[in-house]
């Protein structure tokens, strides 16, 4: 080819419009340089982001173009830790100790309830309410984990899900045998899905044999999806493992060759040194769940000190039952002050720091930091615009005070996940809300009725 076809070639691929460009806005990108870009533009075609432009920058053509004056620009939120469907139980109990909770009210709930039905209409309310409040990718752990994956691809944001496996018969798979089969099934369908990572989910190492977990994880490490545990969240986790097989839970799970770059930990609070330090040995990443550990008295992860040891640490905001809602925003203003508090000193995880562990540490965690997490060149195009012309935000000095101390989901006005806008205006464009409210309640009654029995 000679020099002035290549040329024009080049220009045709400039001139090329982008699908959407995004104009206007304070841009926090999240990057490795923490850019904030005042007034610049994000320029995505298909999924991806193709630019982040500085307001000097020439703006591509744009078959739509966003208008983001007054609004924030930020990466969709990541919650690194839930049970979606546990949704259709908030608020069915709460002010118990965590095992009076579990054993009176969680589990018979679920155990006379938890059917594919309860699990998708959960999971489409649960998708929503996270839509809506600024979360494009949530991880989860349940039952009937297709019937998850039918209503996130639904409402369409993205899930690492877990289908899990537990010690003794759930409401999918009676045997743990079969959940492992069953999540292999699951893993090869939704393998190459554009918005589902599949996962497998192991409950925890107090419920289900280290073999069983062992078996789990290898078949994550031959599928290359993460494993998803419960990690010594109740305080008596530990000397129940003592009990049993002589050592705590990171210990064992790191002789088991389980503390690989697969799997993350979930809430990880009872920790000592020794644990944080095989935990960062052996590349495996955590979840921090501050509501639910607040509302369960559980206790709280060292979360400082597992970033100090380069750990990744995503935020979550565990099931609906336990928080009892799934507002990122809330979550992150709770994970900021309560370590202040707890540690007695008011500089312990600055608004930067959360609002990190909330994008790309989450996007990190669970193994999708090259995907997402950040807005970058080259990244799905997983975006939130933020409508800041409000009483309550107003003045700013500082993006990522905002963020963390006092914005809201509520705030929250437009959502793109996959370069698809399905929140706009603070709508969600993709399902019917009404409906799924309908569902939502009247699947209420049902639970009610099977508890009187
Ligand atoms: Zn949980």
């Amino acid at each position: 080819m000679t020099a002035p076809v290549l040329l024009a070639l080049f220009l045709a691929a400039v001139q090329e419009p982008v699908d959407i460009l995004i104009t206007g806005g304070t841009i926090v990108t999240m990057d490795g340089d923490m850019r904030v870009v005042e007034g610049g533009a994000v320029a995505i075609r298909g999924r991806e982001i193709t630019a982040v432009l500085s307001p000097q920058d020439p703006l591509p053509q744009a078959r739509q173009t966003i208008h983001a004056e007054g609004h924030l620009v930020i990466p969709g939120l990541v919650n690194a830790h839930g049970h979606a469907a546990m949704t259709l139980l908030r608020g069915i109990a709460d002010d118990l100790s965590l095992l009076e909770w579990l054993q009176n009210y969680i589990f018979p709930a679920e155990s006379k309830n938890v059917s594919p039905e309860f699990v998708y209409w959960g999971t489409m309310l649960a998708a929503v309410e996270m839509a809506l409040g600024g979360t494009t990718t949530y991880a989860d752990m349940y039952y009937f984990e297709e019937e998850v994956a039918r209503a996130t691809e639904t409402v369409g944001i993205r899930g690492v899900l877990g289908q899990s496996v537990i010690g003794f018969p759930a409401p999918d798979y009676k045997t743990p045998e079969e959940a492992l089969a069953g999540a292999e099934a699951f893993i090869e369908r939704f393998k190459d899905h554009p918005l589902i990572v599949p996962s497998v989910a192991p409950h925890a190492l107090y419920t289900t044999p280290l073999d069983i977990v062992r078996k789990a994880h290898a078949l994550a490490v031959k599928h290359g999806v993460p494993l998803q545990i419960h990690a010594v969240e109740p305080p008596e986790e530990n000397d129940q493992m003592i009990e049993k097989l002589g050592k705590g839970t990171i210990h064992a799970l790191d002789d088991a060759g389980i503390l690989t770059k697969e799997t993350i930990l979930h809430h990880a609070i009872w920790l000592s040194d020794e644990d944080i330090a095989r935990i960062q040995k052996g590349g495996a990443s955590t979840s921090h769940n501050p509501e639910s550990n607040m509302k369960t008295a559980s206790g709280l992860s060292p979360v400082p000190e597992l970033l100090s040891a380069g750990i990744s640490v995503g935020l979550g905001t565990d099931g609906a039952a336990s928080n009892n809602n799934l507002d990122m925003f809330e979550e992150m203003d709770s994970a900021a002050k309560l370590h202040k508090i707890m540690r007695k000193d008011s500089t312990a995880m600055p608004a930067k720091t959360v609002f990190t562990m909330a994008t790309i540490g989450g996007a990190k965690a669970l193994g999708l930091g090259e995907r997402i997490g950040s807005l970058e060149a080259g990244k799905l195009a997983d975006i939130v615009l933020i409508d800041i012309r409000e009483p309550s935000l107003t003045p700013l000095y500082d993006v990522y005070s905002h963020l963390v101390y006092a914005i809201k989901g509520s705030h929250v006005d437009t959502v793109l996940v996959n370069g698809r806008v399905i929140v706009q205006g603070g709508r969600v464009l993709t399902v019917n809300t009404e409906e799924i409210l309908e569902k939502a309640r009247a699947i209420q009654e049902k639970i009610i009725e099977s508890l009187e029995k």
